[in-house]
């Protein structure tokens, strides 16, 4: 099948007027100008009209299963604060409301041009049962916490069977440590050892807020207190930064998505310039907590590779306009606070950079002969504006989706499968 549109935005750096994606199966065939495609004997071709073609984006970060948390959250004094909160919460979910919000997410992902998503699953077993209902392609990172040594042998356990589950389900599988503070160092080195020898990527929120840092550089603040009421042995705290900490378990694993990255010292951006981690940062859920500005020029500076994340509707103001997982938005805020950020870099971090923090960099993410035919189709009727402008500025739904050469949905009625 050939799809044909008035532009196509390839990738960065490949803008095609008149162009022409070709379709076989579930990839790419070809990608160029239309006049240069002729469609071969019998071979559909549709007409797209005044669209833009672009690649599915690929979410970083995000917790589908707690999509029906938007507004049941306060921001609190403190991150602890609301760290208390969604733990409380939690408790009170039944196993089919998370099965519940983690559909209505992918949903929400799947209306706005996500073809993939790093999700960090809280619920062992969920992802097995959820996979086959979407046409997402969530790539599933089983969160595991153990801040009591005794726990730790089941986290690495419980990593290997989430694997084996997943495995054949998946585009790729990943390993989440949740955070610093709620894995023992051993943990935390066992579980970047597992990832390395198993070729997975590991996420880990790191370096997300003041109260972090504060337990980690200063062994004191209102996360150490709450650490420390729960059992955890807090000896390895004011020693140096979540960072430092981390490089010292040796808790970074070879593939490694540091999500959030919001208060980094020189030394922390040369370390994860060392290990070659990600940068995941999620710009609403950034936003609604007030961190402390996310340095995007040194982290670039430093070629890291930085990719956007959605983050969870437990951490989102649900009073703006838009309220849902949608990768507009997070583009659309992260332009506020970094108005000298090209939209084709903003583009870049939304769709191939997302693809190689997650070991996907040559199958997904671009649209290129032989990728994962992925793709997201918008209107494009303003003839004033730069084609990346208008795909970072459109809001609400995509006109349509195609994720595996399949339609997902479309609002273009000329379009048949
Ligand atoms: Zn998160």
């Amino acid at each position: 099948m050939i799809l044909q549109s008035r532009a196509i935005w390839a990738g960065k750096g490949n803008l095609i007027a008149d162009g022409a994606v070709r379709i076989r199966g579930k990839r790419i065939a070809e990608v160029g100008g239309r006049r240069e495609m002729a469609p071969e004997a019998g071979e559909p071709v549709v007409d797209l009209g005044d669209s833009i073609i672009f690649p599915a984006f690929v979410n970083a970060h995000c917790h589908l299963d707690y999509s029906g948390l938007a507004g049941k959250l306060y921001r609190g004094t403190s991150f602890a604060d609301w760290l208390a909160q969604i733990v409380l919460i939690k408790q009170s979910l039944t196993h089919d409301d998370h099965e519940a919000a983690w559909l209505s997410g992918a949903d929400m992902l799947l209306s706005t041009g996500c073809g993939t998503v790093a999700n960090i699953e809280s619920v062992p077993g969920m992802y097995a049962r959820m996979a086959p209902q979407t046409p997402l392609q969530v790539c599933p990172f089983i969160e595991l916490i153990a801040y009591h040594s005794e726990d730790e042998t089941a986290a690495v356990d419980l990593a290997q069977s989430e694997l084996m589950a997943n495995e054949s389900l998946a585009l790729k599988v990943g390993v989440s440590p949740h955070a610093p503070y709620t894995m023992t160092p051993e943990g935390l080195n066992a579980l970047a050892l597992f990832a390395d020898e198993h070729l997975l990527p590991m996420s880990i929120h790191l370096a997300e807020s003041n109260d972090e840092w504060d337990m980690f550089v200063h062994g004191a603040g209102p996360l150490y207190d709450t650490m420390s009421s729960l059992g955890r042995v807090m000896d390895d705290c004011g020693k140096g930064t979540p960072v430092q900490y981390l490089a010292k378990t040796a808790g970074f694993a070879k593939k490694s998505l540091v999500v959030h990255a919001n208060r980094l010292s020189d030394a922390d951006v040369e370390m994860l310039q060392r290990v070659g981690a990600c940068v995941v940062h999620c710009p609403r859920s950034h936003a609604w907590f007030r961190h402390a500005n996310f340095d995007y020029d040194r982290l670039a500076k430093a070629e890291l590779n930085i990719c956007i994340g959605t983050d969870s509707l437990a951490s989102t103001n649900s009073e703006t306009p838009v309220t849902g997982l949608n990768m507009f938005a997070e583009m659309q805020e992260f332009s506020q606070n970094h108005p000298q950020l090209s939209c084709e870099d903003m583009l870049q971090m939304a769709t191939a950079n997302g693809a190689t923090a997650l070991g996907l960099g040559g199958e997904i993410g671009v649209l290129k002969e032989g990728f994962i035919a992925n793709m997201a189709v918008i209107p494009y009727r303003d003839s004033m504006s730069s084609v990346p402008e208008v795909i970072v500025q459109h809001s609400c739904a995509v006109a349509m989706l195609v994720i595996e050469g399949k339609r997902v949905f479309s609002g273009i009625d000329s379009i048949v499968d």
